[in-house]
Parts: C-alpha cells; structure tokens; sequence
C-alpha cells in the first residue's frame, strides 16, 4: 500500500548520536535511551531495535513499558512516571524498575505477596524541579521504608534539572547538582550506595561530566535534536560541539493540483484570500497527524526543492500549499514537511518557531498512527 503520510527514520543515525552524546563520560558510564511518548514520536517499535548500545531504556508509564518487553526487549527498563497503586505487581512480573518518591507506593510493594522477582526501586529527589521526588528533608526516613521493604532492592537514586537546557547560565543546575550529591551521601550513610545513579538529561550529558554519575538519562540528543538553542551556544563555547544528526523525516505527496483566480477564499473561515492566480496543492494531513494547527498561513512545505508556503487554516486531515512557484508540481509528488528536499530543509527547530512550541513538542505529537519507515543515508 502507498503511504499518504509517513515518517522516515535513517536507519544509522540513533547509534551514532548515541556515541556523540557519550563522548564526554567516563569509561563505563551507562547509557539509558529515553523513549516515552513514543520514543518522542520517531516510533518506539522502529527506535529500539537502532540502539543496540543503549544499556537501559526508560519509558513515561506501565503502558510503555509492558509494550517494550512486547517487543522482546530484555534489556533495563525504568519507568519515569508514576505506576497506580493496583498496577505495581504487573510492572514489578514484567521486571521494570520504578521511579518511587510516595510512602504509599512502597508500602503497597511492601504489602504485595507472592512477587516473582524484588521490585527494582529508584527513588527520585526533589532537587529543585517541584515535580515528582522526595524532598531532601523526607529523605532519609524514605529510604528508611524502602530499606525495610523485604521485596525490594534499592537499585537507583535519580534526579531532574529544571532548567538546565534553558539558560547560558548554570547556577541554579550547579545548586541542584549539589543537593543531590548530598542526597546521594545521605542514602550511602542510611542504606548503601545504589548502583544505579543518574541525573542527566541531554543538556547535562553535553555540557555536564559532573551530572553523569554511573548512567545517562537522554532522550532528545538521541533522534538528532538540541534540547535548546542555550545548549547549542554552551557546547560550542566549551568547545566541544557533537554532530547530532536528526534522524526523522515527515513526509506526505500532493493529492489535488489546481488553479484557483485572483481573489478566491482558500480553506475554513476564509483566512485566506489569493492575490494572483493561484495554484493550490492540496496535502492529505492535518493536525489529527500532529501537523500543528498554527502552522496555517505561516509554515512551509517542500515540494521539488522548492519552499511552498502553507495558505489557509491546517484541517482535521488536509492541508493547503501556495504551488505557484514550484514548478512540475504534479500529482502525488513527495511533499517534505519536516527533513531535506534539495538544497532546502525544514527542521524541527523552525517548525517550532513558526508553532510558538519547543522541538520536542513538534515531534513527539506526530501521531502514532502513521507509518514508520527505516531507510539507511550512510
Ligand atoms: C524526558 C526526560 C529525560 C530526557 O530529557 P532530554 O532533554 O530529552 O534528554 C530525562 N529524564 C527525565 C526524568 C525525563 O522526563
């Protein structure tokens, strides 16, 4: 069957930015691929198996991680996000590590009879992110309870940085890089050192050696991608700038050509209104395929090498292109939405811009509907 709309994933790139993304640890530093949502829409069925590197993976819920293991994943797997109470004995049966930071859910596992294996525990600190953790003053008495927890194993200790991709400025990730070292001190006095310590995200793997710890943490670097601009400008001033090379391609193909006279209305609530004659092409995707509704009238499509400007409001399912200077155009030629056509591309970074989003917001909404194809550039 011919796509309509697809995503292209190169095949070669996710090991590699892997092995950019590692140059900067120690000899024996682990290395967990961040795939929720999807490995950030690329398609986690497609990414997994191009990361034969990656030590561990972690994944946002149950869900996506009961999914990996479907895959025949048996690598580490450690879920980020919270696991309801009455589903801990189906992660724990599919050997999934918990992220923990409630007394509840410790006491839950503590409560759980008959467990084929102990549950694998990484208590998640609060450093300064005020999103999940326990906080430094709850610590030790948290790690007290799951200490006491016969069927569990402390295996890790982890934190998040707040701002870390956000600024040229590092203090505040400097401060929460010195509480969890003290948490970190606190645990190996009230239980032992976990073997599995990790912080660092994609910002923190690039610029920080003293965020890596015993295991990376990285997702975005990962499909290509800078986490920000500030984190760009930071690399290169340390002088260490890794060739990060993104790996998708979102792609659709032309599905009507036609010519429309001066002054004709194009698309829902006549937002647009031609000033010459006007070839329209039209594309079969919309926002429903995470092609985001603020692109209309601003974004722009590839088509032959050339930059068609999106004309009109973004539908449920279809698109509408200024074809008028893309000469050729017929029908079902490739349209590149987001990657390389010629000598033009469109990368995530301005899609982003044009969307009022962030990078990682433009990719992990492409939805998982569409087909994923492997295709090798190297
Ligand atoms: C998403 C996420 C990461 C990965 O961050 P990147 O900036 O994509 O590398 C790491 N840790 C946690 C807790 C996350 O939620």
């Amino acid at each position: 069957m011919s796509s309509l709309v697809w995503v292209e994933l190169d095949g070669g790139a996710p090991e590699c930015n892997l092995r950019e993304l590692r140059r900067g640890s120690a000899p024996g530093v682990l290395a967990c691929a961040v795939v929720k949502a999807n490995a950030y829409g690329h398609g986690v069925r497609q990414i997994a198996p191009l990361l034969p590197s990656a030590d561990w993976f972690a994944v946002n819920s149950l869900e996506e991680g009961l999914e990996l293991r479907g895959f025949g994943i048996t690598r580490p797997i450690v879920i980020l996000g919270y696991v309801a109470l009455g589903d801990l004995a189906a992660a724990v049966e599919a050997d999934l590590a918990l992220t923990v930071y409630n007394r509840e859910t410790v006491e839950k596992i503590a409560s759980l009879a008959s467990l084929p294996r102990p549950a694998r525990l990484h208590v998640k600190v609060e450093t300064g992110t005020g999103r999940q953790g326990v906080l430094p003053e709850d610590l030790e008495a948290f790690v007290r309870l799951v200490k006491a927890t016969g069927n569990s194993r402390l295996e890790g200790l982890s934190t998040h940085f707040a701002n870390i991709e956000d600024t040229l400025n590092h203090a505040y990730a400097e401060e929460q890089l010195e509480r969890f070292s003290s948490a970190l001190r606190l645990v190996e006095q009230v239980a032992e050192r976990p073997p599995i310590v990790h912080a660092a995200c994609t910002a923190a793997a690039l610029l920080f050696p003293k965020t890596h710890f015993t295991m990376l943490r990285v997702g975005i670097g990962l499909y290509g991608l800078w986490p920000s601009r500030e984190t760009f400008l930071s690399a290169r001033e340390q002088g260490a700038v890794p060739a990060l090379a993104p790996v998708l391609s979102w792609k659709t193909r032309l599905v009507q050509i036609k010519s429309l006279p001066e002054g004709s209305f194009v698309g829902y609530g006549c937002s647009y209104r031609t000033t010459r004659r006007t070839t329209v092409g039209i594309l079969p995707v919309g926002y429903s395929d995470g092609y985001d509704r603020a692109l209309g009238n601003r974004g722009h499509v590839l088509v032959r090498g050339r930059r068609a400007p999106v004309i009109g409001r973004i539908c449920m399912n279809l698109t509408l292109v200024d074809l008028t200077d893309v000469a050729g155009a017929g029908l079902e030629d490739e349209v590149v939405l987001l990657g390389t056509s010629g000598r033009e591309s469109i990368s995530a970074e301005v899609m982003a811009e044009w969307a009022g989003t962030i990078n990682y917001e433009v990719v992990s909404r492409i939805s998982p509907l569409l087909p994923r194809t492997i295709v090798e550039r190297r």
